[in-house]
């Protein structure tokens, strides 16, 4: 049973949702704002498929729980979700084995660079949290032995979540990143060398490296994050996805860890839990309202979309919607 909201909970959940709103105005007012930053920043060169993405790109859609979709740009063009992915595996790593993940990956802000070492030496190969580079290696490793399927399992979640049954890996982007992925190679080498992964660091890097050429579009990413929004509930049933705790817990996650080194910053300007990736993609959560995904390739110095970053901060702006 859902259990009932605090009284001041449900006013500003009332306050949130009834407010007529339009959205499809507001997201082609930000698509217009925005577009002076669209194709500034440096699209990922480090993963050579990525950097023949066009720069000049820019994608949002909404999600809300009354099961509208609203969408301005290139929202139904796919890309690579890359870390985005990581809260997809962090979920079906919780869902297979609990709390004893957390024996294996932390749970604190990393300060550092998505693909930083130098916090694992100290910590002895438990990675910072489940959303860096380090953390996301463990959580492969986890789920080599938890799911039957493997790969296609996690495929199974993201298109249950979307509905899109065509969502599908790019073996071309996997490849590149592996011919380019020595870091990674580097990253899952240590941790293994402390003993926390459990299967060959080959075949771990091949699963975190398909997981990132996951492609998937703004309407996809935002219909797939909608159950974080809704305590854990499928939107319009009363299905749980996962557990109400859980929902709030992964959204806490990417409120602290989601962006990695600018995770201070992001709840400073936008106040939502997020995830980014590579790929130009951000998803951010309101929660108890609507998911926003948003996709422009130029990245900042920290790894997260510039244009859609800013967009996120205005949308904050536009509608009030964030958790603080
Ligand atoms: N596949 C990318 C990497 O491992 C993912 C990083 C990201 O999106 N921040 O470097």
């Amino acid at each position: 049973m859902r259990q009932r909201r605090p009284l001041w909970q449900s006013f500003v959940t009332e306050q949130r949702s009834s407010a007529p709103r339009d959205y499809s105005a507001i997201l082609q007012q930000i698509a217009d704002e925005v577009r002076p930053l669209v194709g500034t920043g440096k699209v990922a060169a480090y993963i050579p498929r990525l950097a023949e993405v066009p720069p000049d790109r820019f994608g949002i859609a909404i999600a809300t729980l009354d099961g509208k979709i609203y969408r301005a740009g290139s929202a139904r063009e796919a890309f690579s979700v890359q870390s985005i992915s990581k809260v997809f595996t962090l979920t079906l790593a919780l869902e297979a084995v609990g709390a004893r993940l957390w024996e294996r990956v932390g749970r604190e802000p990393s300060g550092n660079a998505f693909n930083s070492l130098i916090q694992l030496e100290r910590e002895q190969g438990i990675p910072r949290n489940p959303l860096i580079n380090a953390g996301a290696l463990v959580v492969a490793d986890v789920l080599l032995g938890a799911l039957p399927h493997g790969l296609d399992d996690l495929l199974s979640f993201v298109r249950a979540r979307s509905g899109n049954h065509s969502i599908n890996i790019d073996a071309e982007v996997a490849a590149s990143e592996r011919d380019a992925g020595f870091r990674n190679a580097a990253l899952a080498n240590f941790i293994r060398s402390f003993g926390n992964l459990q299967h060959p660091v080959d075949d771990v890097l091949n699963f975190y490296f398909h997981q990132c050429a996951l492609a998937m579009d703004c309407v996809d990413l935002a219909r797939t994050f909608l159950h974080l929004a809704n305590r854990g509930y499928c939107p319009g049933s009363r299905m749980p996805v996962i557990t109400e705790e859980r929902a709030r817990r992964i959204n806490a996650l990417m409120m602290t860890c989601g962006t990695y080194d600018a995770a201070g910053e992001f709840a400073f300007r936008v106040g939502l839990p997020a995830k980014s990736g590579v790929g130009g993609g951000i998803v951010a959560v309101v929660p108890d309202v609507l998911t926003l995904a948003v996709w422009s390739p130029g990245l900042d110095e920290r790894g997260n979309s510039l244009a859609g970053a800013a967009a996120l901060a205005r949308f904050v702006e536009l509608t009030g919607l964030s958790v603080f």
